[in-house]
């Protein structure tokens, strides 16, 4: 240990002693205070909790840039204190507060072993022990022992400390780490354009928001889905009544030209559906229609998202990337929710209509497009022009077409197609053969008012298939009425859901028993033995058939014939 070490230490020791007489519990105010630094007390046990869930869901890699930021925010917090702790204090004097309040704080011990600091020549060159390290040992038990050094936070706080008391970067490592099985961390302290791969260690500083990748991912799956699409049969529209021909009627006379149109209607009447079914038939089908709902993207991204954005526009726009506009080039885009869109957005809206091209954000060059936009909402535009929150302007370029979709309550005739269309859907996603719809099921589904439209249709046929016991016919629950609970209903599958086999069926076994002057314990057995001899004398699948248990057959089976 060099004699600079030497006195580091020295120091160290003197600066824990004061640093300590700056940590104040004050316990009937509930809060705990390092100088005027609230702090708290936490279990490592729910950080750890914490560590595994955020590896779990965002992966190591954005876990530990995560980690590192926290750390590294936590270690300037400190640097500030340290100055103003001790303004004008020596160059290792500052330093050693770092260490000091890691030590005080509880995460770790600190040993220096190299300290080369002169701050105001910017020369740093620093080598520390970590012994125990917190989190080092909670990364170890979660994780056992791993290949790369897991003290992110610790790290994180080092890099930022030292960078803020030095005015300049200076990036830590670990070399050696406990949960890579060292008995003790060991970290190295460099300027930034000391180390070789500086610039990709730094970047782990850099916020990378999740949100960025998601709605990438998402931009991705619709351009892929828009692929697929153009292979499809055009109109996937289901619907017979006279409200529905008026509506698509007026949507296919658009179908010729690229008139900007407005689709009405209340929430889930299928408006992507229409405008998917006009891009088909349109001159555009081959190229991509691309969906955006407005009300699903945050205020902050709605204008990058579909505009796009150039390198370096805001924090996080960390490339260049197309707008949904742009990707629509030559076909089809929906905007759903548009009584969403921001003012800002809005006029940049008003824009591209007016001039047929885009500016991405943070760019400044124009860019052509040619797009068919479909608009859709289910708010009064005219109100919200009335009540200000809307464009005028805006209003009238998107209102040159509107089309009203009717609610599913104004098309009844068109409940049993859609119906059947979902039956066949979801019968096929959830392997069930569904037999059909009986007519008194459809007579239920037409007596509703579905406020839900076609989209609540949709999810309560779903609930029905599922709940179906297969090869039963309809098993539909409306909304209205409770499902049976699940253990008693689905066993027999018929039970109170079949009006016809019930009205038919039950009325000629009771003319059968009148004839035969049959009672009704023998038609108890003889249910009994039909159900025996299908299940091959397999009495737990006899039972199952009659939906009782094994036992309750067996004792009935023994009594049969006792009784009456
Ligand atoms: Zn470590």
């Amino acid at each position: 240990m060099s004699s600079s070490t030497d006195k580091f230490s020295a120091t160290m020791r003197d600066g824990l002693a004061h640093l300590a007489r700056r940590l104040r519990f004050a316990m009937e105010e509930g809060s705990i205070w390092l100088d005027e630094q609230r702090m708290i007390l936490l279990h490592t046990a729910a950080l750890g909790a914490l560590r595994k869930e955020l590896v779990d869901t965002l992966g190591m890699e954005r876990a530990r840039g995560l980690f590192m930021r926290m750390g590294f925010h936590s270690g300037m917090r400190d640097a500030e204190l340290a100055k103003k702790l001790r303004p004008g204090d020596s160059d290792f004097g500052l330093l050693e507060i770092g260490p000091c309040l890691h030590t005080i704080e509880g995460v770790v011990r600190v040993t220096p072993v190299k300290v080369d600091i002169d701050i105001a020549a910017g020369i740093y060159d620093g080598e520390f022990l970590w012994e125990d390290s917190f989190e080092g040992d909670v990364h170890r038990q979660l994780f056992g022992i791993v290949d790369a050094p897991a003290c992110w936070m610790q790290i994180g706080y080092a890099t930022g400390y030292t960078s803020a008391l030095m005015g300049r970067t200076i990036l830590y490592r670990e070399v050696e780490c406990i949960a890579c099985g060292f008995d003790h961390c060991r970290i190295v302290g460099k300027p930034l354009e000391a180390w070789e791969d500086g610039a990709e260690v730094l970047a782990l500083y850099q916020p990378d928001p999740v949100i960025e990748t998601i709605l990438e991912l998402q931009s991705e799956v619709e351009h892929l889905r828009a692929l697929q699409r153009s292979t499809d049969k055009p109109a996937d529209l289901v619907g017979c009544s006279p409200e529905f021909r008026a509506a698509w009627g007026l949507l296919q006379r658009a179908a010729g030209s690229s008139v900007t149109v407005l689709l009405l209607g209340e929430t889930g009447v299928g408006k992507e559906r229409f405008a998917q079914a006009l891009h088909g038939v349109s001159a555009r089908a081959d190229k991509p229609f691309i969906a955006v709902n407005c009300a699903a993207i945050p205020d902050e991204l709605i204008e990058a998202e579909l505009f796009g954005v150039e390198k370096g526009a805001f924090t996080g726009a960390h490339q260049s990337r197309q707008g949904r506009f742009e990707r629509a080039h030559g076909g089809t885009l929906f905007l759903d929710e548009l009584g969403e869109l921001s003012a800002s957005a809005q006029s940049k809206l008003l824009r591209v209509l007016q001039e047929g091209e885009v500016e991405r954000v943070g760019g400044t060059e124009p860019r052509k497009v040619d797009v068919r936009l479909v608009a859709a909402t289910n708010v009064d535009l005219a109100e919200a022009v009335k009540q200000g929150t809307f464009r005028k302007d805006l209003y009238y370029r998107l209102n040159v077409y509107p089309v009203t979709i009717p609610p599913l309550r104004e098309r009844l005739d068109d409940i049993r197609l859609l119906a059947e269309r979902f039956v066949a859907r979801y019968g096929a996603r959830h392997g069930k053969k569904i037999v059909g719809i009986t007519d008194r099921a459809l007579a239920e589904l037409r007596r509703y008012d579905w406020p839900g439209n076609v989209r609540e249709l949709e999810n309560v046929i779903e609930r029905g298939v599922i709940l179906a016991s297969n090869g039963g016919p309809d098993h539909l629950f409306l909304p209205t009425s409770a499902p049976p609970a699940m253990d008693t209903a689905p066993r027999l599958g018929v039970r109170g859901t079949l009006p016809e086999l019930r009205e038919a069926a039950v009325h000629g076994l009771l003319d059968h028993m009148a004839e035969q002057q049959l009672a009704l314990g023998d038609v108890e057995t003889v249910l009994m033995e039909a159900a025996m001899q299908r299940a091959n004398g397999n009495m737990s699948q006899a039972a199952r058939l009659l939906g009782i248990t094994r036992p309750q057959l067996a004792y009935r089976w023994k009594m049969r014939g006792i009784r009456g």
